[in-house]
């Protein structure tokens, strides 16, 4: 695992989506970079969410196509292997959201081929670096075996890590039952230990259109840049730069440059192309970034939100990486889907963590506890209630036996406590560390008259379309006998980086 010596990161203008131009400034970027793809080449783009109700939250399939045009460009003698990669958002199958982002014509296209993370074999990757959180993660094959990494992210700011650039993408390089693990008030550090499972030789991310204040309903900010690099704490700390925000106080950046992933100081990086850095934070000026306490998110509205600190309060009084950032991103798909969606939200209160303050829910009004260490003792419209923590050290979750968790039997369980909370009038408790998007967007659609948009005509055909063919090609593998499930250790390890001379 090389870490340049002087890590280069380029700047490039590009004024819009056409694949041609791409494929010209990122060949001219791989060619600075002195980069040939080779054997198996496996681009990572970030398509978390896509079209129709996310537009702007994924790599743009124009953006995919010339990256990929390029590498093929630049390729040696031995390129084997020309693919993409993904796990979306969880719970959502990826064949959907592939589907949403246009990008399967883009692939016939150019004929290259590509990987639903969730439908392959997923491979140990052991740990031993003293700070990490456990001593083995689960990434899939493709991301194992590949000897060209290219990591293809999209621009975006994120409620939970503040951005979300090159470090943050490896999220997608787990499936669901392994990026939940540790998902939490430790994510910063989850993100750090993802990257001794692979780094990038090469770097593109997509900022033409770049996505301001959110990570699933961002808003879209032309930015007209495609920045390029080949180390990803330089090329993250680059990005900080633009927007003008100190590099180390994004923690999984400042983690993973502690951890040698390279630097963050401007004196320590080449920075070239043809726009200046002066020039690049002038198109960024005022851009938002994430990071929004949720009692603050939802003020003037009719949820009522109270937070207090997660388990192991000597790293954090707040979980950014969990629960409290997941209801952010759900009210945000509700708004999008339906304009009338905060009128149609009764007045409801939602509790996170060990919260010791007063909840002023009056009588008829829904109070929802969410996630495992949710904790609380009190009177409740004049009823004494007591809600103890679930919370499971995180010792005791085990990549190897961890689950996935249908979306479906999510829809029944949060419909049916709902439904019981309606008629005894109690508390709902959402369990799980973390409680997902997914069950906190139901849990606002079933205290409302909102509309599920899981279950819109047109949204339900295409969702059980992708959902039926992740489904049957994970029942033909387990038939065929090829291991969809875990394999054993590969023969990558978590070696060291390794600081080139
Ligand atoms: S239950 Fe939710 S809020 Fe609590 S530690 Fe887990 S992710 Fe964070």
């Amino acid at each position: 695992m090389k870490i340049p010596a002087r890590p280069k990161v380029i700047l490039r203008h590009c004024d819009s989506y056409d694949p041609g131009a791409i494929r010209r400034i990122v060949r001219e970027g791989l060619d600075e970079l002195g980069l040939r793809p080779r054997g198996r080449t496996l681009v990572k783009p970030n398509c978390v969410a896509s079209k129709p109700q996310f537009p702007h939250a994924y790599t743009r399939p124009e953006f995919l196509e010339g990256v990929l045009l390029a590498l093929r460009d630049r390729a040696d003698d031995t390129l084997e292997e020309l693919a993409i990669g993904e796990r979306c958002g969880i719970t959502v199958p990826t064949r959907l959201a592939f589907e949403g982002a246009d990008y399967y014509p883009m692939l016939k296209r150019t004929g290259v081929k590509h990987y639903h993370f969730e439908e392959v074999p997923q491979v140990e990757i052991p740990l031993s670096h003293p700070e990490r959180l456990r001593d083995y993660l689960f990434t899939p094959e493709p991301v194992a075996k590949a000897d060209f990494f290219v990591n293809c992210p999209k621009f975006k700011s994120h409620p939970w890590t503040t951005v979300t650039f090159s470090l943050k993408n490896y999220i997608g390089i787990q499936d669901d039952r392994h990026r939940l693990i540790d998902h939490d008030h430790r994510l910063d550090e989850k993100i750090a230990d993802l990257q001794y499972i692979v780094q990038p030789e090469f770097i593109a991310i997509d900022a033409i259109e770049a996505g301001e204040g959110r990570m699933l309903t961002p808003i879209p900010r032309h930015m007209g840049l495609v920045i390029m690099g080949n180390c990803q704490v330089a090329f993250d700390a680059v990005c900080c730069h633009i927007l003008g925000i100190d590099p180390l106080g994004v923690d999984h950046i400042r983690l993973a440059h502690e951890r040698g992933f390279g630097p963050v100081d401007l004196s320590a990086i080449e920075v070239t192309g043809d726009v200046g850095l002066a020039d690049a934070q002038a198109r960024a000026k005022g851009f938002k970034v994430g990071l929004i306490r949720v009692e603050k998110y939802f003020e003037g509205t009719t949820i009522s939100a109270y937070a207090g600190p997660p388990p192991e309060p000597e790293r954090t009084d707040y979980c950014w990486g969990g629960c409290p950032g997941a209801i952010e991103e759900a009210i945000e798909i509700l708004r999008q889907f339906d304009a009338q969606c905060d009128a149609k939200i009764p007045r409801i209160h939602i509790v996170f963590g060990a919260y010791d303050g007063p909840i002023d829910a009056k009588p008829g009004e829904r109070v929802i506890f969410i996630g495992d260490c949710a904790k609380w003792e009190g009177d409740i419209a004049g009823k004494p209630i007591k809600i103890e923590s679930l919370y499971k050290d995180r010792r005791t979750k085990d990549p190897y036996t961890a689950k996935h968790e249908d979306i479906y039997a999510k829809m029944v369980t949060v419909s049916a406590k709902m439904a019981d909370s309606a008629r005894t009038g109690a508390p709902v408790r959402l369990t799980g560390c973390p409680v997902s998007v997914a069950e906190q967007l139901l849990a606002l659609v079933y205290s409302s008259d909102v509309k599920n948009p899981i279950l819109e005509p047109e949204n339900a055909f295409r969702f059980n379309r992708a959902y039926l063919g992740w489904r049957a090609n994970t029942v033909a593998q387990r038939l065929k006998g090829t291991p969809y499930q875990i394999q054993g250790a590969a023969d990558r390890g978590d070696a060291a980086p390794e600081v080139e001379r």
